[in-house]
């Protein structure tokens, strides 16, 4: 079992390989980058933001329903994203099909006219696909705001969490993947 991610041909280039290797840190598990095969749609035109429900169906219709979901995936988009209901969303986790979305849009400095700094966003996509991921596995959220599995509303929350879950999700992320917990 391990986490391929599709990373789409107009998400920021570079950052990749740092991202996968912060995430494969995180869960202690392996990360796979690909481009993306999977067409973006849900699109809406007067938010200007894609709907992140839509997007997972594709997935499942478009993917995971041909290839099967052995691998969690985690999809990198550029597009901003929103729910139904709401003003926006970073990333969303669907369990039933063992997919993830996550948006760059708002994890850029650029969004909050801040200057650009590689290792900033690099930071967020790696925290914010790790949360989603950590959900397809089996993880709900925590009250620990330095832990990964924290629901960041705002950029601040998202920087304040470390690149670590917390001990008791690392305790259960353990028990998901059926390993022995290490000792202190
Ligand atoms: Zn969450
Ligand atoms: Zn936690």
């Amino acid at each position: 079992m391990g986490v391929i991610i599709f990373w789409d041909r107009q998400a920021p280039e570079g950052i990749q390989l740092p991202v996968a290797r912060i995430i494969s840190q995180i869960l202690d598990i392996p990360v796979d980058v690909r481009e993306n095969p999977v067409m973006i749609r849900g699109f809406d035109r007067q938010r200007n933001q894609h709907n992140a429900r839509a997007i997972l169906d594709d997935m499942q219709d478009k993917y995971t329903r041909v290839n099967g979901m052995a691998d969690s995936l985690l999809l990198v988009i550029p597009g901003d994203l929103y729910l139904p209901g709401g003003d926006f969303v970073f990333g969303l986790a669907r369990q039933g099909i063992n997919a993830a979305v996550v948006s760059t849009a708002r994890l850029a400095n650029g969004w909050y006219g801040r200057e650009h700094r590689d290792d900033d966003i690099i930071d967020r996509v790696a925290k914010e696909g790790a949360h989603e991921i950590g959900h397809l596995i089996g993880l709900d959220h925590c009250d620990n705001p330095e832990c990964i599995m924290f629901l960041p509303e705002t950029l601040d929350d998202l920087d304040r969490k470390k690149k670590m879950l917390c001990p008791q999700c690392r305790k259960l992320l353990e028990s998901f993947c059926g390993q022995e917990p290490v000792e202190p």
